[in-house]
This record gives C-alpha cells, structure tokens and sequence, in this order.
C-alpha cells in the first residue's frame, strides 16, 4: 500500500465514523506512523509503506475510532503557529484560546508589560506564546496539576523559553510571587453535567474542563481574588464558555466599579474572552467593541 492509498484509506474511515477534520487527522496520524513532516509525506506520496508501518497505522486507527484525541495519540497540538507536547494529563489547545493570547499581546503593545500570570497553564501553550512574543516579559505560569506542570516544562524548554517563564505548582494565584501586569486564564468552565462522557473530551482530564455547577464557579473564584495580586495597572483577561461572558462582566462589575471591562467574539462569534483593565486607556477602541457596562 502507498503513503497515497494509505491517506485516502485513513480518511475513508474516519469520514465513515463522522470524525471532522477527516483529512487533517489522516495526515497527522500517517505522518506519527513514518515519523516524517508533512513536506515529506507529499514528496513521498509514491512510496510503499513496510507491513510494520501499516500495522501501526492501523492501530493509531483503531484507537481514533475508539475516541481517542489525535492530539493524544500523537503527542502533539499546534497552537499559534507553535507545535506543542500533549498529554492526557493536559487539555489539548482549543484554536479559539488563540484570542487570549491575540487580546493579551493587544494590551501588551499599548502599555508596558513586564509581568504576566497565566492560571491554569496546562501544556503551557499560551505562556509559551506569549514568551515567544514578548520576550522582555516575566512570565509566572501556574497549574494545580504537578504533572501538567512537568508537560508544560518541556514546552518551555522546547520553545527556549524557560528562562522566561516560571513554572508554579499551586492553585490559582497561591503560588504568585509578586504583583503582576496581566493576570490571564483559560479556567475550567464546563458545566459539571456537561463533561463529554464519550468521545474526544471523554478522554480529558475531568480537572481542566469541570467547573462546577454553572460550570463559572472556577472562574468567579479567580475573579475575587485578583484584585490582592494586580499592579496598579492590572488588566484580567479571562476565556469563557458560550453564553458565560455576560454573567462574567456583571460580576466583574461589581468587583471593579470603575474599570474598563470588554467582551471579544471569537471567530465563531461566540462572546469568548473578557477583559478588564483597572487603568480604562489600556482598553483600546477595538477592544472595548461590545463592551457591557
Ligand atoms: N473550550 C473547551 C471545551 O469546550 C473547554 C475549555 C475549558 O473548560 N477551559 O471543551
């Protein structure tokens, strides 16, 4: 069998399971199998594959059939341009936590930054992210989950940013050495009735994705807490779940009276990430499109 009928055999069966994204997990699942990068496996498109490798393959089949994540049986997720370590252990990057990392360079850009905590760095994506982009900034990244923390280590150390980011076992904001600029997260939000029972999220660590009862109790949590650990010109920038923004801001409202505080659509449209900076003039006019105040 060639690399070529091998894709398109992959990707019959995968449409066959109704799995989205046929095509790219084919590739992402051959391309484990040969150990090659995606230029060779169309150079080599021709080429046989060894029974070896077709048994192999089979199996990464199997296991993607049974719901299994292609990011866990791979190893790898690509996160803002960026190929990142994945285990079970950790939540595989969603695309739309790109705009966390897209709002927080936004404040970065318009005010001076040399402080950041991430809560609930998992494999460390959006540290690593933002390290990779603001490479004057100290980076504190904490996670509850020590062996998140040991995946996120190797992302640092793979991006060569680990003088850059300090890696902090702990939970929420405990661990936090000093005030910091930008508090971000990307929190557990789902609703613990919610959590997928089967299929891809059924195989994810119930810990980064349970949040408990209107799946926001994780969140309001955080959003008590951060005024102790703000800089004077502290900005939050939180991710949320659909429909969650609008009881977030009100909340936030509440805490912080006087602050800016806007809400930014992902590319879905769903109401995604809030912000909110104590200093107004660090929200700018396109951040504060759909503001709630
Ligand atoms: N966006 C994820 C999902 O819907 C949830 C991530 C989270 O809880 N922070 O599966």
């Amino acid at each position: 069998m060639t690399l070529k009928q091998a894709l398109a055999q992959t990707r019959k069966i995968l449409v066959s399971d109704n799995i989205e994204d046929a095509s790219l997990e084919s590739e992402l699942l051959l391309r484990h199998t040969l150990q090659i990068d995606r230029v060779q496996l169309y150079l080599d498109l021709g080429r046989e594959l060894s029974l070896k490798q077709e048994q192999t393959l089979w199996r990464l089949v199997a296991r993607r059939r049974r719901g299994e994540p292609t990011a866990y049986i791979t190893g790898h997720r690509e996160f803002y341009g960026l190929d990142f370590h994945v285990d079970s252990t950790v939540l595989i990057p969603r695309p739309e936590s790109e705009l966390l990392v897209e709002k927080t360079l936004d404040i970065a850009h318009r005010q001076p930054v040399t402080t950041i905590a991430e809560i609930g760095t998992g494999c460390g994506a959006i540290a690593v992210s933002l390290a990779r982009h603001l490479p004057e900034a100290r980076i504190y990244a904490t996670d509850i989950s020590p062996s998140a923390i040991k995946t996120a280590r190797r992302n640092c150390l793979k991006h060569g940013v680990a003088d850059n980011i300090q890696l902090l076992a702990g939970d929420m904001l405990d661990p936090l050495p000093a005030l910091v600029d930008l508090i971000i997260a990307n929190l557990p939000y789902v609703e613990a009735s919610e959590i997928p029972r089967t299929g891809p999220g059924s195989f994810e660590p119930a810990l980064a994705l349970n949040g408990g009862l209107a799946g926001l109790e994780k969140v309001l949590r955080l959003c008590r807490q951060v005024s102790t650990r703000f800089s004077p010109r502290g900005c939050l920038l939180l991710e949320v779940g659909q429909g969650q923004a609008t009881v977030v801001t009100t909340y936030l409202r509440g805490l912080f009276p006087s602050a800016a505080i806007a809400i930014t659509p992902d590319l879905m449209g769903i109401e995604r990430v809030v912000s909110l900076c104590l200093t107004p003039d660090y929200l700018d006019a396109r951040l504060v499109h759909g503001i709630r105040s």
